[in-house]
């Protein structure tokens, strides 16, 4: 048993456990990162493999139900249209992430006010600004300056240019164009340039399967080198929290788990953050249980694992007469739109969506698709009907502003566990009326750009079930204790040595990917933890 007591214990190795054990290095505080998975090495990547596309139905699958890594725990989702989709290593999810970077926009931390729906966040737009500006300076981001949808004022300047949109961006740029419709190059956490001793992207279109190149920037190859090299850092992988304890003050004292060997320790500490994801979070909050907290830890809101939002998902793909050369290039990073992101009531619901151009197709998953279009026939007309689909798709994605719902949750499931016996999370989740009109509205304007860019042919998935990657909401952040699980902070009403930093604190999702977010809110609360901690624990 360990009796060293360290000053801030974080659990989660991911985007936001990166970027908040980055914030406190070098300062007069020990901090510990606990992570269940390990390193990653990118020459075990499957890109390095001819066959690197069947690695991904495989070890590099989306869901941990598929992948059964070691570090992974089974999700029932089976009472959800959205299937969970990480991954469990130093990194987290960013090692499979597209690295689409977008910020929020002023109105998504508004919601409330303007529309009377959701809540609004305790925070706004200007006040996370300089912490968007210096986490994509340590990501590097590409991008253009200039996007009409955010505000010049304060401005949002990518550090490094944008990354080629290619022929497919230019085909999908033209229809836009022919519609009056908002486009612009994507913020993406890839970088175009050299960056900080990184090589740049070299368009192998492989980013979904972990990136070989180290371009991509997951947390692994960004905030954690310069975080381990900083001073009064530790991380420890292959070591799986079972649960937070608590003293009899009602404090977080430490955590459970088990280490890389098997053996079951304790370690205490004086601030616990937890930086598990929207459905690891709350699993852990659920599982450490006690007498002085029944219903799970700082759950006296009994809303910890509720208000559970995916950013739903719906996919039109174009089929094209030409080849556009979509398999190159950075998967999900090409060109968005956010000409239907605000609200007009005119269009039957609130709030709204972005559309994302995916290219980056391989082979096998060409073939996968068009064998369920029913275009890739057995037999001798095969080669024939697959050189017509090669390299001749484009897909928009349509990504939908879910509004929180306290029916959809995360829970414990009564007889699913991991592989050291503790219950494993169940999703419970349905798409509330709201978003259904959202998304419909969306597939039918995705079809139209599609159509104005040239396709011959659109398929419509009008819900992607793999997409359930953006995991928010179960912890909310909020003023009122009775209405929310933390405070701006990402400090627990009910703990008040207990921090969550992950999506799970999200009051809306907004219609953007979630992770420059997550990781300019972990920087925040870790320049406060930086300024006031060290005195408060003298
Ligand atoms: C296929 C895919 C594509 C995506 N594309 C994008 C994109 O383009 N843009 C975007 O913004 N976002 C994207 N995302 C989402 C993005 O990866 C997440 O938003 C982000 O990683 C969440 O950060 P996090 O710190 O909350 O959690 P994670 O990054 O998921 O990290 C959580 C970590 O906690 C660890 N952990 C959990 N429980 C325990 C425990 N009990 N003990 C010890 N360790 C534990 C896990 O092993 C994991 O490493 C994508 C995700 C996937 C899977």
């Amino acid at each position: 048993m360990s009796e060293r007591i360290v000053d801030v214990l974080i659990v989660g190795a991911g985007a936001s456990g990166a970027a908040l054990a980055w914030s406190l290095a070098g300062s007069k505080l020990d901090v510990l990162c606990l992570e269940q998975g390990g390193w990653m090495k990118q020459e075990e990547y499957p890109s390095n493999e001819v066959a690197w596309e069947l690695r991904r139905l495989t070890d590099f699958g989306l869901s941990p139900n598929d992948r059964k890594r070691p570090a992974d725990y089974p999700v029932n989702d089976a009472s959800s249209p959205i299937a969970v989709s990480n991954f469990n290593a130093v990194g987290g999810s960013t090692i499979l992430f597209a690295g689409h970077f977008p910020r929020l926009h002023p109105s998504d931390f508004r919601a409330r006010t303007l529309d009377g729906v959701g809540a609004d966040w305790p925070l706004d737009y200007r006040t996370l600004a300089p912490f968007y500006d210096l986490n994509e300076r340590m990501t590097g981001v590409s991008g253009l300056v200039g996007d009409p949808a955010y505000p010049s004022d304060p401005a949002k300047v990518p550090p490094l240019p944008p990354l080629p949109m290619g022929k497919l961006g230019e085909t999908m740029a033209r229809g836009f164009n022919r519609l009056g419709w908002h486009w612009w190059p994507s913020d993406s956490a890839i970088i175009s340039e050299p960056w900080e001793g990184r090589a740049p992207c070299i368009n192998a279109g492989t980013c979904l399967a972990g990136c070989a190149q180290g371009a991509k920037s997951s947390t692994d190859v960004t905030y954690w080198p310069v975080a381990l090299r900083g001073g009064g850092v530790r991380l420890e992988t292959g070591c799986r929290v079972r649960e937070i304890t608590v003293g009899a003050d009602g404090l977080a004292d430490g955590v459970i788990y088990w280490d890389a060997e098997g053996v079951e320790r304790r370690q205490r500490a004086h601030v616990v953050v937890l930086a598990c994801n929207g459905v690891g979070t709350p699993r852990l909050l659920l599982n450490s249980r006690s007498s002085l907290f029944p219903d799970g830890l700082a759950n006296r809101s009994g809303l910890v694992g509720r208000n559970l939002m995916f950013h739903p998902y719906a996919m039109v793909t174009g089929l094209f007469d030409e080849p556009l050369e979509g398999y190159r290039g950075a998967t999900g990073c090409c060109i968005m739109s956010q000409e239907f992101y605000e609200t007009d009531a005119a269009r039957g619901f609130l709030r709204g969506y972005s559309f994302e151009i995916l290219r980056g197709l391989g082979p096998v998953f060409t073939a996968l698709m068009a064998f369920g279009w029913g275009r890739l026939p057995w037999g001798p007309d095969h080669h024939g009907a697959y050189a017509e689909v090669f390299d001749r798709t484009a897909a928009l994605v349509v990504i939908g502003e879910d509004l929180p719902e306290e029916v959809n949750t995360v829970t414990l499931d009564p007889e699913l566990k991991d592989a050291h016996g503790v219950p494993a999370p169940k999703i419970t989740y349905r798409l509330g009326e709201n978003s259904e009109r959202l998304m419909a509205h969306g597939a039918a304007r995705a079809k139209e750009v599609l159509d104005a860019a040239g396709a011959r042919e659109t398929f419509c998935e009008p819900i992607l079930r793999v997409a359930g990657w953006h995991l928010m909401g179960t912890a909310r952040m909020g003023t009122d204790p009775e209405t929310s699980v933390v405070n701006e902070w990402g400090r627990c009403h009910d703990v008040k040595n207990l921090f969550v930093i992950d999506g799970s604190i999200f009051p809306t999702a907004g219609a953007v990917n979630p992770t420059n977010t997550i990781q300019a809110l972990a920087l925040r609360i870790g320049d406060a933890m930086r300024r006031d901690l060290p005195a408060l624990l003298d």
